[in-house]
């Protein structure tokens, strides 16, 4: 990844991530990173200056569940793993284009991911930083009817055999964990319970060793409560969550990432049917705006988290996760924060970014509208990217 070059930026209104809003502030960059962010002038002298006094700057937004490797249909015939490394490429480009800074892919097929990943990485591919899972682990057929398709366990010690393997091989960045059956799976129930309350201990406990974060996707109660008492430190989806489980979560830290962006754009195509239809059929999208809400009226952190790569989500519209989370009773300070702070908190990586302070990698944004006035002005209004210190214009880097 390209190191920027030395710049002090003026700027008129900086959104930090954690709820605070400065106004008429200094930013000091190095070596792609901020070195210093004051109102009394800068310690340090940089080669170049900006000036951002007409603008609002915050920090690069943080997707925290994508799926790189997909395209926007399911594909015709089966890609081989290297053709959805191209395609997961191009769409982590996107995503960079509409102000992503960093993604989380949470559940890939062999390596593709991980080769993403270190292409962007090496400077090979230009794209947001990469926090990958690999393939999520699940039970036996939990995801496909097809044997071998996915990193299926039965009993805890394969389970943290797998998990170790994604762990040290591959320096996975989080673990995902299949709680529950999913939508997506249409030969499993969304609500059935999957992996085992030893399988995935088991696997939290490989991760934490490392300092790792657990990603549990779940809809059902039962598998909620499950991924709980195995440790989880992420619920995916979440749509039945319960008193108790909410008084959990908060005691824990925990974080919800609801995946709005998802569930809002299957409603919108559910007359091409399949995976779309099922939210309806399955009883899943009647819970997802009154589970949101409940969590979040309570004080549970929810994290920004698309599922971008599901059929018709698409990369480079990343942002709309933000607008549902307000249409649902966010304000938009919090709902910045989800996309911020707390998703660089759900991969465990908040001392590097989520906020502009001193210290931390020099991925921002630049807006000419406030986003906190109306928070589709990320999506209408981004002038410019700064991912490592440099500058991208995604005005001049059109969308395929
Ligand atoms: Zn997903």
């Amino acid at each position: 990844m390209r190191v920027g070059a030395s710049v002090e930026l003026s700027v008129g209104k900086l959104i930090v991530g954690d709820g605070r809003v400065l106004e008429d502030v200094e930013v000091g960059v190095l070596g792609g990173a901020i070195r210093e962010v004051t109102k009394s002038g800068l310690e340090e002298s940089y080669a170049d200056a900006l000036d951002l006094s007409d603008m609002y700057v915050m920090p690069g937004l943080f997707d925290a569940h994508v799926h790189v490797r997909y395209g926007v249909k399911p594909d015709p015939e089966e890609r081989s793993n290297e053709y959805q490394a191209v395609r997961g490429a191009e769409n982590a480009r996107k995503a960079l284009m509409s102000g992503v800074t960093s993604l989380a892919d949470a559940g890939g097929i062999r390596n593709v991911a991980f080769a993403v990943r270190n292409a962007i990485n090496d400077g090979v591919a230009l794209g947001p930083r990469m926090f990958v899972s690999g393939e999520m682990i699940t039970m036996t057929g939990g995801r496909s009817k097809k044997p071998g398709f996915r990193l299926e366990v039965n009993g805890a010690d394969s389970a943290r055999k797998v998990a170790r393997g994604l762990l040290m091989y591959h320096g996975a960045n989080f673990i995902k964990l299949g709680a529950t059956g999913a939508i997506s799976s249409p030969h499993t129930g969304p609500r059935h319970p999957q992996l085992t309350v030893e399988e995935m201990r088991a696997c939290s406990e490989e991760a934490h060793k490392c300092g790792k974060k657990v990603h549990a996707h779940c809809y059902g109660e039962e598998g909620i409560s499950n991924a709980i008492e195995a440790g989880a430190d992420v619920i995916v989806h979440g749509q039945t969550l319960t008193d108790d489980h909410i008084a959990t979560m908060k005691e824990r830290g925990m974080i919800l990432m609801p995946t709005l962006k998802t569930f809002c754009g299957h409603l919108e195509h559910l007359d091409e049917g399949g995976v779309h239809a099922r939210i309806i059929t399955t009883g899943i999208w009647e819970e997802t705006e009154p589970n949101f809400r409940k969590a979040h009226g309570r004080g549970v952190t929810i994290s920004m988290g698309t599922d971008a790569g599901m059929p018709d989500n698409l990369f480079g519209d990343n942002p709309r996760d933000l607008e549902y989370m307000v249409e649902w009773g966010m304000t938009t300070e919090q709902a910045v924060q989800a996309g911020t702070l707390n998703a660089a908190k759900s991969v465990g990586v908040e001392d590097r970014l989520g906020t502009v302070e001193e210290g931390k990698y020099a991925d921002l944004i630049f807006l000419r509208e406030d986003p906190l006035e109306e928070i589709s002005a990320i999506r209408t209004s981004l002038e410019r990217v700064m991912l490592n210190g440099a500058l991208i214009d995604p005005k001049s880097t059109p969308f395929l």
